[in-house]
């Protein structure tokens, strides 16, 4: 059976990094790539990152039902395909997406049992860091992805589980094993030593689990935002 994971993360948090270091590590797992209206950035190119359509294109797949969930972002349409958790499903292959919150609340209504993930910065600080350093917005945008960062790590109760994307290697290790414990109980598979390690690992990143460890980082985003 397909499981259907969802990560979604204020911009900067790291997330394309870890998406495309789990997409290396983790077998049988397709990524969902979105339709959007938004225009291309950089070395972006149709169909790797996004399938970019015209605001009509979009709409006619709106009203073609072709959408799983769709979400204005920023001003911008972005849409996860129906077709590419039939085709996870056709090829026994599990299915990622990379999502908004908007989104994901879609998805978890028509998905019950889909795996949501969280990923947040260590705090407010070091977003904005990542942000400067990845050098590819002005100023102002960053500032302005500063402040819909406060808004968005509100919404982290909404998720299954919360990834603090501190070191790059030890959240990796944190987002396989939460795909492959989800994986395990999914197929009921024998523990053994190696699946008891997933499964603690995992079960460090659920939300229950980690709220001592956030109030900080909601304390800086709270107290930057002033
Ligand atoms: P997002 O997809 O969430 O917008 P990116 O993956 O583009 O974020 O990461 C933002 C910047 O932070 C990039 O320059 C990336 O190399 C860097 N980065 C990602 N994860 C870490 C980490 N754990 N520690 C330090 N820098 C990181
Ligand atoms: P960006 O334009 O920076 O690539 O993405 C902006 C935001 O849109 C991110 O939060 C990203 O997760 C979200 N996004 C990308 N694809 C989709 C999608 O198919 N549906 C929804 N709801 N959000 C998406």
């Amino acid at each position: 059976m397909t499981s259907v994971f969802i990560i979604s993360a204020p911009s900067g948090s790291g997330k394309s990094t870890l998406v495309n270091e789990i997409r290396k590590i983790v077998p049988g797992l397709d990524f969902s790539i979105s339709y959007t209206t938004r225009a291309p950035r950089g070395s972006e190119q149709n169909g790797r990152e996004y399938f970019f359509v015209t605001r009509p294109e979009f709409e006619d797949m709106i009203r073609r039902d072709e959408f799983l969930e769709h979400a204005d972002v920023f001003g911008n349409y972005y849409g996860t395909a129906r077709r590419f958790l039939r085709e996870a499903q056709e090829h026994g292959h599990d299915l990622l997406l990379d999502i908004d919150v908007q989104g994901a609340e879609q998805m978890i209504h028509k998905v019950p049992d889909a795996v949501s993930i969280f990923i947040l910065p260590p705090n407010r600080e070091q977003l904005e860091w990542r942000l400067r350093t990845r050098g590819q917005d002005i100023p102002e945008v960053i500032d302005r992805r500063l402040v819909t960062a406060s808004r968005e790590i509100e919404n982290y109760p909404k998720y299954s589980y919360i990834l603090i994307n501190d070191r790059l290697e030890e959240s990796t290790d944190s987002l396989r094993a939460i795909l492959l414990a989800e994986r395990l109980q999914r197929t009921h598979a024998e523990p053994s030593g190696e699946t008891a390690d997933l499964m603690e690992k995992a079960e460090r990143c659920r939300l229950c689990n980690v709220r001592d460890r956030l109030q900080p980082i909601l304390a800086s985003f709270r107290a930057g935002g002033r």
